[in-house]
């Protein structure tokens, strides 16, 4: 099969032909890919920086946002037959740990992360475990929703955990209204009764944000935080979501919380930098957001089945990986970009 494999950092992909993965124990998986999600993280890894960390044997195949079709199953599966239209939750999980058995995918002490410490989905064909396909609405396209298992899930991860801290009419900034604020403010409109304020340096981004739900938008000029002030009485926000975490987002963003409120970090790159007195005092939360877990996955493909949450998306041959991966790093992807084999 046609796999587009990474065989040194620092250099290009490229596309080589390798076996089909088989069947070799009772859970696993093989899934036609329909649709592999571009994502910066695959940049990072030809920059070398998950080389230290994975010590993946190259060449490998890269690709960690995958949905397609069920294609070849182990004897023990159930979940799931031939054919199914699924998403591939990123991690391939064991089950039987202490994070596993609490629902905690994402914490557990012997997974594997195709695409980036073994086989990923950038191929016509992925290895994966029963434990880790969902299957999603026969309405929706794999190639549609493939970025949702990575970008998607974790916007989701961090907007629910703020929607389950949060009561209706309490207040919820969300910092950034690209990638994966997009996504935030689709699923807390959907699953929270917030007044949700959304905050940018674009304006392009706010009048989508407003598009997609969100209640007020405020343009991060330099006054950012004495509108939110001025908006909850001088209190704050209950809950703050930062996608952003760089440029002084976070500091700023801090600075919009109410007494007992909660911060959300996604996007990251700056430090915290708040006096331990103040924590204290005032009762904040820092919340650290990574990826989700498979059931914030299968939870985010019901709103995606609704049509609540949507995605934009680009789409590339297999073969046109590398225009994809230019373009993104050109920052030229309207959406996600998508490799379709
Ligand atoms: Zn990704
Ligand atoms: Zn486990």
């Amino acid at each position: 099969m046609k796999a587009v494999q990474v065989i040194g950092y620092h250099t290009k992909l490229q596309l080589n032909e390798i076996p089909e993965p088989t069947v070799q124990g009772p859970l696993d998986v093989i899934v036609k890919i329909g649709g592999a999600g571009v994502c910066r993280t695959d940049l990072h890894v030809l920059e070398g920086q998950w080389e230290a960390k994975t010590g993946v044997e190259l060449p490998y195949t890269i690709g960690h946002e995958n949905a397609g079709w069920v294609h070849a199953t182990g004897d023990a599966v159930t979940n799931v037959a031939d054919g199914d239209k699924v998403i591939v939750h990123p991690l391939i999980t064991c089950g039987l740990c202490r994070a596993c058995r609490f629902g905690d995918d994402v914490h557990c002490e012997n997974s594997q992360f195709p695409g980036i410490d073994v086989h990923g989905g950038y191929a016509q064909y992925l290895l994966t475990s029963a434990r880790s396909v969902v299957k999603i609405d026969p309405g929706l396209e794999p190639a549609d929703v493939a970025a949702l298992a990575d970008a998607g899930l974790t916007a989701y991860h961090a907007a629910a955990k703020a929607a389950g801290a949060t009561r209706p009419g309490d207040v919820c900034v969300m910092i950034g209204a690209g990638g994966l604020g997009h996504i935030g403010i689709q699923v807390m409109k959907a699953i929270s009764a917030v007044t949700l304020v959304v905050v940018d340096r674009n304006q392009a981004a706010l009048d989508l944000a407003r598009e997609i739900g969100a209640d007020v938008t405020i343009l991060a000029d330099g006054h950012q935080v004495e509108k939110v002030l001025e908006l909850t009485g001088g209190h704050g926000a209950e809950a703050v979501v930062d996608f952003v975490g760089e440029g002084g987002a976070t500091a700023q963003g801090i600075a919009m919380l109410r007494r007992a409120g909660n911060y959300y970090v996604v996007g990251y790159g700056e430090n915290i930098d708040v006096p331990t007195i103040d924590v204290i005092s005032t009762e904040i939360n820092f919340i650290g957001n990574l990826v989700g877990s498979y059931n914030d996955l299968q939870e985010l493909m019901v709103l995606a089945a609704r049509g609540s949450v949507k995605l934009h998306t680009t789409k590339y041959a297999l073969e046109d990986f590398q225009q994809a991966l230019d373009d993104l790093d050109n920052g030229l992807v309207r959406g996600r970009a998508i490799l379709v084999p």
